[in-house]
């Protein structure tokens, strides 16, 4: 199992850490401050710093077996054995950039009443997908509110919700597409606000006006059930 350090605090960019498991192309940590993919946000690339000052360039990171985090290397390059302590160190500007986008999508959630069937973030554009009619997406309507509610300010706070409590309040998973992790008593939750609150486990910015402004540049259809609002921020 990898201690998973983005969790506790969104905004650590380095570790220190030890290799408990490694292959040509693949390293495990005891923790790290690595993002896997997962919940629509792309993991997180950086870099492995060993003792004597050799890089290793991590170009991915995602979820292993038995709750460990893989950071995916150079297969060409040699990688350190179990035990070797290094240094891990995310690319911070991309991961604060997606963290925008992340927090951004939990406000566009609040503003399109509708089941979300789908979402996806990059560093350039993100977008959720409604179970709505066409016709009730305003792409002007929907920049303004969403705006309107990133000009409020508000506080990003992580809980948690025990799976029963989660079982008695469906309404609170509002991405049908991503059902949260059950089965260990208890289930991650983010709270903007009185905005927006649900069960999440990706990174977050701990204040939505870091977010800046929005645009709404998109809205296609995507099929029947599945309305797509992409949008892009500026600064
Ligand atoms: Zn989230």
């Amino acid at each position: 199992m990898t201690e998973r350090l983005f969790h506790a605090d969104s905004y650590a960019q380095a570790c220190d850490a030890i290799v408990t498991r490694s292959e040509p192309g693949i390293i495990e940590l005891d923790r790290t401050v690595f993002y896997p993919t997962g919940g629509g946000q792309p993991g997180d690339i950086g870099t492995l710093i060993l003792e004597d000052g050799s890089r290793l360039e991590v170009t991915d990171t995602i979820k292993g077996d038995s709750e460990t985090i893989v950071h995916r290397v150079d297969a060409a390059a040699p990688v350190p054995g179990p035990g070797t302590r290094l240094r891990a160190e995310i690319d911070w500007p991309r991961r604060h950039t997606l963290m925008r986008y992340h927090t951004c999508l939990h406000l566009l959630c609040a503003v399109v009443d509708a089941p979300v069937t789908g979402g996806k973030m990059a560093v350039d554009k993100a977008h959720l997908d409604f179970d709505i009619d066409m016709d009730k997406l305003v792409a002007a309507d929907i920049e303004a509110a969403l705006n309107a509610l990133i000009a409020r300010d508000q506080a990003v706070e992580t809980g948690s919700i025990s799976d029963a409590e989660l079982d008695a309040n469906p309404g609170l998973v509002k991405t049908m597409s991503v059902q949260p992790p059950r089965g260990q008593g208890s289930v991650r939750t983010i709270r903007v606000g009185d905005i927006d609150y649900q069960p999440c486990g990706g990174t977050h910015l701990r204040h939505t006006r870091e977010i800046g402004t929005a645009s709404v540049v998109r809205i296609r259809s995507e099929g029947k059930r599945n309305k797509r609002v992409t949008i892009v921020l500026n600064r």
